[in-house]
């Protein structure tokens, strides 16, 4: 059983370490800068067995080694501040706006309790009037909770609103939470 299998596919060297602690699962992580996919897997599972398993793990965390890379957290938060200032006569405050990998199936999350909002990182590679809209619709949530009359009000002061949302619906992303109007939260 080879302890270090080379990849043939381009990206980091894959890394198998097997550990008789292991029992079930299988976790792995870029190291050496990246240059390296660690995976640390159980004794006793067999090479036809991880294989799935690792194609999977390496396709999850290069994804999310590639979000953190272009998920921009004081561009998006400067951003917000221009938004608030043009659309909100600068009145909303918020404790926090960033971009987040675990939101694959919406665009953006606002809780008003504890005034965060959250970002899908999948954001930071749509055009920017796309964004803008996002950060508008989750600005708007920290005065109107519900997707109702008053909030497309005040969302609906952003210019290009009705084009972002068709731009979003066509991503598989609009359209869910506007009926559950349970907020664009998890
Ligand atoms: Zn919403």
């Amino acid at each position: 059983m080879p302890k270090d299998s080379p990849t043939t596919t381009d990206g980091p060297t894959l890394r198998i370490t097997r550990s008789a602690r292991r029992q079930k699962t299988v976790s792995a992580r870029l190291v050496e800068g990246g240059a390296v996919l660690e995976i640390l897997a159980p004794a006793a599972m067999t090479d036809a067995a991880l294989a799935p398993i690792i194609d999977n793990l390496r396709a999850r965390v290069l994804r999310h080694a590639e979000a953190a890379k272009t998920a921009d957290d004081e561009a998006l938060a400067r951003r917000a501040r221009e938004l608030n200032r043009l659309y909100f006569n600068n009145r909303l405050r918020w404790a926090e706006i960033r971009y987040v990998t675990n939101q694959q199936h919406r665009y953006g999350s606002c809780t008003p309790a504890t005034q965060t909002i959250r970002i899908s990182h999948r954001m930071a590679a749509v055009p920017a009037w796309v964004r803008d809209y996002v950060i508008v619709h989750e600005l708007a949530h920290l005065l109107e909770a519900n997707h109702g009359a008053r909030f497309w009000k005040l969302v609906n002061r952003y210019p290009k609103t009705e084009r972002a949302r068709g731009y979003l619906i066509a991503l598989g992303l609009e359209g869910d939470e506007g009926e559950s109007g349970d907020l664009d939260r998890e």
